[in-house]
């Protein structure tokens, strides 16, 4: 995939920018049925817009996204409606855009009536029924979206999530505006939750605790890329890629690997407007080669279902 975002508007005239935003340069990767893909990374590496363009939620410069053997950029409105069903989105705050003279309920019942599924009292027996399963009570149907807690809020989220039976759901950081302990039990119902209703997750998020306790595979995102991909444990244990090495060692105690030093990175994660030739990595990198800023490194199997693009690995 490619997600190049034009520079115009006020923005662009501004800055005296002229060019396009690189958000996603060149990502590719598989989600497998039932498992949780974490995409992990900075703000800014592309991991939204990833998600965005995942759900047609926008339209990519360039390339596909499979689902069920079809290109959902290929699908016309209507032949995309059962597979929009099929993918739901979850947002740090899923209801920072909603009514407050609306009722929760009414707003949970929303996807049934869109998707044409059920009659109304079939609908709010539905909406109670997922109350329950999120751990929420049937009178919530009856309050506003301002009585709720944040943690309630992402309860409720889930709930309208999943109201329309999906198979996807792409989380994008559902736990980082919570408090260490809402996000564990928010975790936590994600997880039952995966279990009772078969889900698959695309988990995004720059919280490399969170990240490591949810997902099966991660994929590190770094400027618009997928530098490194791995099966948790490996990607933990062996971190391959300098980037990834430096991300875990900055984090205290547990998820620092015993082997390895602190790595300090220089400087700020370049402009995604005029990427870094060659390794999109090499103004930071403490390897930084020759032929990392000629040569843009491609994407090798070094272990098990690890992956890693970086010249030290050739
Ligand atoms: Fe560092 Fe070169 Fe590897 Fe990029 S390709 S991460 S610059 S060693
Ligand atoms: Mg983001």
């Amino acid at each position: 995939l490619k997600k190049y975002f034009p520079i115009n508007g006020p923005f662009g005239r501004l800055s005296g920018l002229k060019g396009q935003v690189k958000a996603i340069n060149d990502v590719s990767f598989q989600l497998f049925k039932g498992e949780t893909y974490g995409l992990v990374g900075e703000s800014g590496s592309g991991k939204s817009t990833t998600g965005r363009t995942v759900m047609r939620l926008t339209e990519p410069t360039d390339g596909k996204v499979i689902y069920n053997q079809q290109n959902i950029f290929d699908l016309s409105k209507r032949e995309l409606r059962p597979v929009r069903k099929e993918l739901q989105m979850v947002f740090q705050d899923p209801f920072s855009s909603l009514n407050p003279r609306i009722r929760i309920g009414e707003t949970l019942e929303e996807p049934l009536s869109i998707h044409a599924l059920a009659n109304k009292s079939e609908r709010r027996e539905r909406v109670f029924d997922m109350l329950e399963k999120v751990g929420m009570q049937v009178e919530h149907y009856y309050r506003y979206p301002h009585e709720f807690s944040g943690g309630q809020r992402q309860r409720l989220g889930l709930a309208r999530a999943l109201i329309s039976n999906p198979k996807v759901i792409i989380c994008d950081e559902p736990v980082s505006a919570l408090d260490v302990s809402i996000q564990s039990q928010v975790i936590n119902l994600l997880q039952q939750l995966q279990e009772e209703f078969q889900l698959t997750y695309l988990f995004i998020t720059h919280d490399i605790s969170v990240v490591r306790h949810i997902s099966d595979r991660i994929g590190v995102m770094y400027l618009g890329k997928i530098v490194e991909e791995a099966p948790t444990d490996n990607l933990f244990n062996t971190p391959l890629h300098p980037y990834t090495q430096a991300l875990f060692s900055a984090i205290p105690g547990k998820h620092r690997t015993q082997h390895r030093e602190r790595i300090i990175l220089k400087g700020e994660i370049p402009s995604p407007i005029n990427p870094p030739t060659g390794c999109v990595f090499h103004t930071r990198c403490p390897f930084v080669k020759d032929i990392c800023r000629k040569e843009i490194p491609q994407r090798k199997e070094i272990g098990q279902r690890h992956y890693v693009a970086c010249h030290l690995y050739e």
